[in-house]
């Protein structure tokens, strides 16, 4: 077996990728040191402006994590307890962790299979059922930068008058026909924990709108409640606040998060063409554009791959292993119905995520497809699991 020499490919390198941008950030840590506003200050405010504008998001509210920002975003676009909120089964456990926040009841709904995004056929079926029938809201999730179907989505939900909410974690700078992910939803979510594509040096999230009043609620939600100083009006309110400093490093990055989203797309073209004959994510174009978060193959026998790469001293990922109804916290939200949500199953069964962070080189994303391809033509996909 050969070993190649050197270091480690990580599933995810925040380290290395702050690394290159080390003076900037520094300077921006010192401004706010210097500045002797920590939480909810000038950055904060400066941020809000520019992630917004990036967008083309007219209002955008900074908040202490992307689950807060989707719980936020829920509770401010009207939903309450008891309501019925749609979102895919396959997703990160905080996608339906905030909703179970808000008070709302998951209700999960299956995928496309070459997406492994919320099916709109599916959607439209669900509705329509007695298990849809309590559905207030909608999520989609742009899982691995991959766009939803957004046009298909949105007309569903406007056909029964509910709100769109779009988790937006994995998605900074996608696509979908044509409009920036998050500009589709009443309100979208967005997190900045360190490995997603616009990162932090710890926790971060935010909800951008197109509705002033949406935004005036998240902002009431994560201070206490507070409408004016000092005056809790909102009882779902609490402490959610993004820091200074957190604020300061996240203008550096976004700076450079249109060039490192490219680079993304440069590596996954790389996987594109060397990886002949494995089923690897669509590539979409035209009006619909990936930021590939993951490069997310599907192996039948995955675990097999996953050790042969650590062998390699690749990092692999299997995101996600367990689809959130086989999760002890969410087994109520188990459909009574079998097969029901069969797709977003068979994804979490199959999934391995190939390293395609910004820090990689192109010669690291040749040696992993080398590794994949290798394994796949010994037959590793036949072969009984260890
Ligand atoms: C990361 C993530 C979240 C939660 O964000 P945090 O900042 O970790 O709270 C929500 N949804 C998806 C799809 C995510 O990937």
């Amino acid at each position: 077996m050969t070993t190649r020499p050197g270091q480690v490919i990580a599933n995810a390198d925040p380290g290395a990728i702050l690394a290159a941008r080390a003076d900037e950030v520094r300077a921006a840590i010192a401004r706010v040191v210097a500045g002797g506003c920590f939480v909810l200050g000038p950055e904060v405010e400066a941020f809000e402006r520019e992630f917004g504008a990036w967008l083309g998001a007219p209002f955008c509210v900074a908040v202490g994590n992307g689950t807060d920002a989707l719980e936020f975003a829920l509770r401010a676009t009207g939903i309450r307890p008891g309501d019925g909120v749609v979102a895919p089964a396959n997703t990160a456990s905080a996608t339906i962790a905030a909703i179970v926040a808000s008070g709302a009841q998951p209700i999960l709904c299956d995928v496309d299979p070459a997406t492994m995004c919320l099916s709109p056929e599916r959607l439209t079926d669900l509705l329509a059922s007695p298990r849809g029938a309590s559905a207030r809201a909608v999520v989609p999730v742009h899982l691995y930068g991959h766009p939803c179907a957004m046009a298909a989505i949105d007309a569903a939900v406007r056909a029964r008058g509910l709100v769109l909410v779009e988790d937006c974690a994995q998605a900074h700078g996608a696509v979908a026909g044509g409009r920036p992910a998050g500009a589709w939803g009443q309100a979208a979510a967005f997190s900045f924990y360190p490995t997603k594509n616009l990162a932090a040096l710890g926790d971060g999230g935010a909800v951008v709108t197109r509705d002033r009043d949406v935004a005036e609620r998240v902002r009431g939600l994560r201070q206490y409640g507070w409408r004016e100083r000092h005056v809790s009006a909102d009882p779902g309110g609490r402490n959610s606040r993004l820091d200074e400093i957190q604020a300061a490093i996240l203008r550096v990055r976004l700076r450079y998060l249109d060039a490192e989203n490219r680079r993304r797309r440069a590596l996954a073209e790389r996987y594109f063409r060397a990886l002949e004959g494995v089923r690897c994510p669509p590539r979409p174009e035209g009006a619909d554009q990936a930021v590939f978060h993951q490069f997310t193959i599907r192996i039948s026998n995955r675990d097999a791959l996953v050790a042969r790469l650590a062998e390699q001293q690749v990092v692999a990922q299997t995101l996600y292993p367990v689809p959130v109804h086989r999760q002890p916290a969410f087994h109520a939200c188990a459909p009574a119905e079998a097969g029901a949500l069969a797709t977003c199953e068979q994804a979490c069964a199959e999934v391995v995520n190939l390293p395609v962070h910004p820090a990689l080189a192109d010669g690291d994303v040749d040696w992993v497809a080398t590794q994949v391809l290798a394994w796949v033509r010994e037959g590793g996909p036949g072969r009984e699991p260890r």
